[in-house]
């Protein structure tokens, strides 16, 4: 009988993998069609500067909603990307887009989160250097966001990667820390500009002090390293308040703005140019 229960599990999950199976083909054919047809679009979320409560960032993060199905996760449809081939296109169009887009946000920077798929090319950085050559676009405005993945399997490529990219005079920042494997060893085996800790840690910081203690342990390291700290997914005042206090120099999440529209971004920082013109 409990071989039987047992076999019925095994064909409900491979069930379950087929239509997981079919729907990301689905998902590949249209991401195809919407990357060639210019549907993808990128929104930007404001980043703060903690000690001064202005903005002196933007994140570039992509948008795909389908006219019918609606709005489909990045979570979802990057790794499909790079299933299938199309990161190094589509990275690369988000690249020159986002730095197109934020020449007409006045002197913020712009984060734009890289793929391991796109790091691990090893000719990356002169895709890099030739867009913001292209574009006209400060290298120093640039940050590229990359996850620990690649760091883990290929840490000499990976430090090789980030040494040229730095010698563009790009910014890198190891992004979702915290989550996965990453330790603080790594902000000093890497050269990061910046460290991002992930929503999920600061979720907790609010209702645990050993998370709290944690935050407090990786500005420290952060700070003796000359390496930045930022803050994700802060929907409320009181993560703020505990996260600007234990010394997380940038905050980012709702409670500060939602990714939005590059039109949306460069109307605030004209009128918060305006506002600056009258009070001067
Ligand atoms: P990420 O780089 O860590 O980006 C932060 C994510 O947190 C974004 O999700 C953002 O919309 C979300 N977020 C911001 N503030 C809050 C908040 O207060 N609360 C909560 N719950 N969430 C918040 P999104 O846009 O869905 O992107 C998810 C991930 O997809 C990104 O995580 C990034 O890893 C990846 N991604 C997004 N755009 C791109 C891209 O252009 N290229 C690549 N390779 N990956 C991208
Ligand atoms: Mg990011
Ligand atoms: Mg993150």
């Amino acid at each position: 009988q409990a071989k039987g229960r047992g076999k019925n599990r095994i064909e409900i999950y491979e069930h379950d993998m087929d239509a997981e199976r079919a729907e990301r083909a689905a998902l590949a054919v249209a991401l195809r069609k919407a990357f060639s047809n210019e549907e993808l679009q990128l929104h930007y979320q404001p980043v703060i500067e903690a000690r001064t409560g202005r903005i002196v960032s933007v994140e570039a993060l992509l948008r795909w909603i389908r006219p019918v199905e609606g709005p489909v996760s990045p979570a979802r449809f990057i790794p499909i990307a790079e299933e299938i081939g199309l990161i190094e296109d589509l990275g690369a169009w988000v690249l020159r887009r986002a730095c197109r887009d934020a020449a007409a946000f006045g002197d913020l920077r712009v984060a734009v989160n890289v793929s391991a798929a796109q790091f691990k090319n090893p000719g990356f950085h002169t895709v890099v250097a030739g867009v913001l050559a292209e574009e006209g676009f400060p290298a120093a405005r640039l940050e590229l966001d990359i996850t620990e993945s690649y760091l883990v399997a290929y840490p000499e490529r990976a430090r090789r990667m980030i040494d040229a990219l730095r010698q563009i005079g790009v910014r890198i920042a190891l992004d979702d820390f915290g989550t996965g494997f990453s330790s603080i060893g790594y902000l000093r085996r890497f050269a990061f500009d910046k460290v991002k800790i992930d929503r999920s840690v600061i979720i907790d910081v609010v209702r645990d002090p050993a998370s709290q203690k944690l935050v407090e342990a990786t500005v420290a390291l952060a700070d003796a390293l000359g390496v930045g700290v930022t803050a994700e997914g802060i929907e409320r005042e009181d993560e703020a308040v505990i996260l600007k206090s234990a010394g997380c120099h940038e905050l980012q999440g709702y409670h500060f703005g939602s990714p939005t529209t590059a039109a949306e971004i460069t109307r605030r920082m004209a009128a918060s140019r305006q506002a600056l013109r009258r009070t001067a």
